[in-house]
């Protein structure tokens, strides 16, 4: 069975074409600058990749190119029928969805409601589903929601000590994303480990541009450090994470407008902000490498960040089997693995530095023989994880779950 694995972003879509259950990449790429004159489509299958420069003026035609791609002669397909569920990802689910889903006129009506909370992402998300409709119209369609791993966050976890009627009325509370990578990399943890995936106490680690980290007991997520929106928890590419809010009614009273602190925090903060350099971690080791100060200012108080939560999520755990590191940042720094993990043997957190210097763009342990924790390195795979949930769902290979309704479902306790 083919599956085909959407992302639509604002002016991008990004997919992959899984054979499953395997789960064997049979082609991928990006349409990218959508509505732009100068867009593209960069298509790779195996080795071989091709870029084709035409103008895709909107999210329909770009579904149009890739479809058209796939099945051209001597492509990936011979017939579109040959795609049997299409996997969107799609950031928000609100409290409602707490697993991946088959897209009913209900559910679109529901992820259309949540773009009030995330306005920069489910509308996009919504346009690449609907195009992918109509142009696969009968081949079922599957949401995948960032938000629904961490619908088991307990309420004394997700609330706010802000009045309750916001909640009430405005639905404010900690929703946290990231979600469908804390779930894959927390299975794989798993499964490394030779344990359940219901049995296993994690610290997820998601470290790229944006980051965040989240607490996971018994294959459930219990905390996370995203909140509302992902600007809150830790230090990322250019936000700020956790800061004082109070900060911004001072610097309203200064003439910062909505927008401009909307931007400060969002755009021009974290790595960015500090170093006043890159929002990049590869350009920031370089920098500090050569001795920039604010470089390495950056890099440590990133680490210090991380390091704050993992102590904060192993008091939050009974006990900790694990603490995985994933993202661009999270699979490919030693320098940072290094640093978060400095002095951390009271936790029973011990890195091998020979491991970690060696880790890299594929799964391992790279904690030393006496580490209570095993700390692990494990890229993460978004896609794939969607892959999978949208062949359980139409493949019907679903363990416990009713039809329609993922295996993540009926294990959730709230
Ligand atoms: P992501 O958003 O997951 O793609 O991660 C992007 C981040 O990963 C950027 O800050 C990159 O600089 C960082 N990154 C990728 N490769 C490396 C590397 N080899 N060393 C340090 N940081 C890296």
């Amino acid at each position: 069975m083919k599956v085909l694995v959407i992302n639509a972003g604002s002016s991008s879509i990004k997919y992959q074409l899984y054979g499953m259950p395997g789960a064997e990449v049979l082609a991928k790429g990006l349409v990218e600058r959508i509505g732009e004159p100068t867009s593209r489509l960069v298509h790779s299958r195996g080795d071989d990749s091709a870029i084709l420069e035409e103008a895709v003026a909107n999210h329909e035609a770009a579904m149009e190119l890739i479809l058209r791609v796939l099945v051209q002669p001597g492509g990936t397909i011979e017939d579109l029928s040959e795609i049997e569920a299409v996997g969107h990802r799609v950031v928000h689910g609100g409290e409602e969805f707490t697993g991946s889903v088959i897209i009913d006129d209900r559910v679109l009506a529901s992820i259309e409601r949540f773009a009030e909370l995330a306005p920069l992402h489910n509308p996009h998300n919504l346009v690449g589903i609907r195009a992918a409709m109509r142009k696969l119209a009968g081949t079922p369609q599957v949401a995948c929601f960032d938000t629904a791993f961490h619908t088991s966050i307990p309420k004394v976890a997700h609330m706010y000590a802000l009045p309750y009627e916001l909640y009430e009325r405005h639905r404010v509370r900690r929703y946290g994303f990231h979600g469908t990578s804390h779930r894959y990399v927390a299975r794989r943890a798993a499964a490394m480990l030779g344990r359940d995936k219901y049995d296993l106490n994690a610290i997820t680690c998601h470290l790229g541009n944006g980051c965040s980290i989240a607490a996971v007991r018994k294959g459930r997520s219990v905390d996370t450090s995203m909140g509302f929106t992902p600007l809150e928890g830790l230090v990322m590419g250019t936000r700020a994470g956790d800061f004082d809010p109070a900060i911004l009614f001072y610097l309203a009273d200064k003439g910062y407008d909505l927008a401009r602190l909307n931007g400060l925090c969002n755009k021009k903060s974290g790595l960015l902000g500090i170093s006043g350099v890159s929002n990049d971690m590869r350009t920031l080791e370089k920098h500090a490498e050569d001795g920039d100060e604010r470089a390495k200012l950056a890099i440590e108080m990133f680490c210090y960040r991380v390091r704050k939560y993992i102590g904060a999520y192993s008091a939050v755990l009974d006990s900790v089997d694990a603490v995985v590191f994933t993202g661009g940042i999270g699979e490919n720094s030693a320098l940072v693995r290094e640093l978060t993990c400095r002095d951390l043997a009271h936790l029973g957190i011990v890195l091998d530095p020979k491991a970690n210097g060696q880790a890299g763009g594929r799964e391992s342990a790279v904690s030393a023989s006496e580490s209570r924790v095993r700390v692990l390195v494990i890229p993460t795979n978004e896609e794939q994880a969607i892959a999978r949930d949208a062949f359980e769902l139409v493949g019907g290979k679903s363990e416990h779950g009713a039809k329609g309704r993922s295996v993540e479902y009926d294990r959730q306790e709230r």
